[in-house]
């Protein structure tokens, strides 16, 4: 799941007043580009660090459409861009899931604060929303939920993370295609 999805993270460029890519090159290290045969967890051959990349004119189309969501939203500020909080957030699914694409050197980046107490914030919407909040270390995936970090083992492309909320409780359950087979697992709901 440490790839660009190229049709989910496409849209014309309407970012954040202020924001720009810069210096940083955190999407370029986290998520594998077939295309430049570069893999999850590693630097792309052609990133200049402190500047961004160095062939900008020339990178291939899954660069050009990938807009992270540090950069479209206006409300997360400076602490929130990538190459300071090691971890590319952007959305799938058609906005449902939120994914929280960790650097692979900083897995547990995602749990310092601010950002810890803010995605149990989110995680507290998407629960009343039917949205997901999903981090991918690797193919490793851990779904974040009001009270709880559900541990989800490895999510290939193709494989179905649903949560149902069903009165206080949400019913998680990981269907994988490859397998055809699904797990269930439980976990209580917000009481808020
Ligand atoms: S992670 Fe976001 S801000 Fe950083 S280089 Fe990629 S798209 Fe730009
Ligand atoms: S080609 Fe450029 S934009 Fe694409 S991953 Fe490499 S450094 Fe980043």
């Amino acid at each position: 799941m440490t790839t660009m999805n190229e049709e989910d993270s496409y849209s014309p460029p309407e970012l954040a007043p202020g924001k720009d890519c810069g210096s940083c090159s955190m999407c370029c290290k986290i998520f594998g580009i077939a295309e430049l045969d570069s893999r999850p967890g590693e630097w792309c051959r052609h990133v200049v660090h402190g500047k961004g990349c160095g062939i900008h004119e020339t990178r291939p189309p899954v660069c050009r459409r990938f807009f992270c969501h540090w950069l479209r939203n206006p409300n997360l500020g400076p602490e929130w861009r990538p190459e300071k909080a090691k971890f590319v957030l952007y959305t799938e699914l058609g906005g449902r899931r939120m994914v929280i694409a960790v650097d692979q050197s900083n897995p547990t980046a995602w749990k310092r604060e601010p950002y810890y107490s803010q995605f149990k914030q989110w995680a507290l919407m998407a629960a009343d929303t039917n949205r997901q909040l999903v981090v991918f270390h690797n193919d490793n995936a851990v779904l974040v939920l009001p009270h709880e970090d559900m541990d989800l083992g490895i999510i290939n492309l193709g494989d179905e993370i649903i949560v149902d909320r069903k009165g206080m409780h949400l019913h998680v359950t990981v269907r994988r295609h490859n397998r055809g087979d699904s797990v269930a697992q439980g976990s209580h709901a917000p009481e808020t």
